[in-house]
């Protein structure tokens, strides 16, 4: 008998662990309170890399779940994750040279880039310092669609996707037997929490802490334009991207600011450097905002196992979340129907003291 799953979370973390265990073999069911693709998700910057985040062990995870973004768009094309690459010079330079011989030495292929090259590799660029780097293998992809995509993959191996049922709690003590809806108590073997923001108050539910926070990030989207990038541009207060469609997507870097109350003046702001740093951005305009909420344990690293002392429970909680979500979906298929743990998961426990 196939094990059934059900997973809390439609987006790019849920979605992935339900196509990874369906195509495992798994008798999968997605339970969304909302529409599929999840809610930070649609919000997110979407920038697949391993530059952000030390320590090293972390950088280690990031590198595999590019590798996993590779395997995955190859089975499945229509992801089309774009490896368009993306220059950094948003640190001050002495900074940013001692970061990147801290990654290189890691193995990491970035590239120190003079001024005539930052202008080779985006010619549209008004205002450039001397150098900066880059990094070829990084990428983007437009996340709410990606996330769709893994769930009609799913939904195509046998699973159910289930949207506009919220899940109340979990049900069950020691062990968790399935979850309370609307419609009473749906059973399984196991349960994937995979809510986002919301993870810690289900699990909550089963007597399990997990300390997240949601910092709220605020982007600003241009109207659709010409094409005016051709990567990812992180400078001092900007990040910048053009999406598939050829919006700018800009914010004060690309986890975006909490607006604490005026989203018009950041964003106003956020769109006088942009028009300040890209030709022909000018007469873009902007066209609206997202402000989202980052799902974020409370130690910055993901959350990701079955949390102890509760059978038939999983859990995986992520900032990062679009560049992680092909490897952690492996990583959990994996571990949730062999029971084998990756050794990259070591440091990621969902008891880890800084988390409970
Ligand atoms: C502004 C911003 C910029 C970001 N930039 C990047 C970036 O550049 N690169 C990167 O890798 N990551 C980035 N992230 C982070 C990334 O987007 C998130 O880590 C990722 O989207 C989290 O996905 P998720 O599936 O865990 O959460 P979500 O997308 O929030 O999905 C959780 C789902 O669970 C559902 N749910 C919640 N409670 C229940 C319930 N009780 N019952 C049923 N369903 C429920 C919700 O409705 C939601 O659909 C950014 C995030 C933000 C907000």
């Amino acid at each position: 008998m196939p094990k059934r799953v059900i997973i809390i979370g439609s987006g790019i973390i849920g979605a992935s662990a339900a196509y990874h265990l369906a195509k495992a073999g798994a008798q999968v069911s997605v339970l969304e309170a909302g529409e599929a693709g999840g809610v930070a998700t649609r919000s997110s910057w979407a920038w697949i890399n391993a530059s952000w985040g030390n320590p090293e062990p972390y950088f280690r995870l990031r590198l595999r779940a590019i590798a996993d973004w590779h395997r995955l768009a190859a089975e499945l094309p229509e992801l089309r994750p774009q490896w368009c690459g993306g220059l950094i010079w948003d640190l001050p330079a002495e900074e940013l040279d001692a970061y990147a011989e801290e990654r290189r030495t890691w193995g990491h292929p970035i590239r120190r880039v003079s001024r005539s090259e930052i202008l080779a590799i985006e010619p549209n660029l008004k205002d450039v310092p001397d150098h900066a780097y880059h990094v070829a293998e990084e990428g983007m992809v437009e996340p709410l669609a990606a996330s769709r995509t893994l769930l009609e993959a799913a939904s195509a191996l046998g699973a159910r996707i289930l949207t506009g049922t919220p899940v109340k709690w979990l049900d069950g003590e020691d062990r968790i037997e399935g979850v309370m809806t609307d419609d009473g108590v749906i059973h399984a073997d196991e349960t994937v929490v995979a809510a986002g923001v919301h993870s810690a108050g289900l699990l909550d539910s089963a007597g399990i802490s997990l300390k997240l926070t949601a910092p709220a990030g605020l982007l600003a989207h241009s109207k659709p334009g010409p094409k005016l990038l051709n990567g990812l541009v992180m400078t001092p207060g900007l990040h910048l991207r053009q999406t598939a469609e050829g919006r700018l997507v800009a914010g004060t870097d690309f986890a975006g600011a909490d607006p604490e109350g005026d989203a018009e003046g950041l964003s106003a702001d956020l769109q006088r450097k942009l028009e300040g740093l890209v030709k022909g951005a000018e007469g873009l305009g902007l066209d609206f905002l997202t402000v989202g909420h980052r799902p974020t344990p409370a130690d910055g690293f993901p959350a990701i196992g079955r949390p102890r002392g509760c059978e038939g429970l999983y859990t995986i909680v992520t900032h990062s979340g679009v560049t992680l979500a092909p490897v952690l979906g492996r990583f959990a298929a994996e571990e949730l129907l062999t029971g084998g743990r990756d050794p990259l998961l070591s440091p990621y426990h969902p008891d880890r003291p800084t988390l409970t």
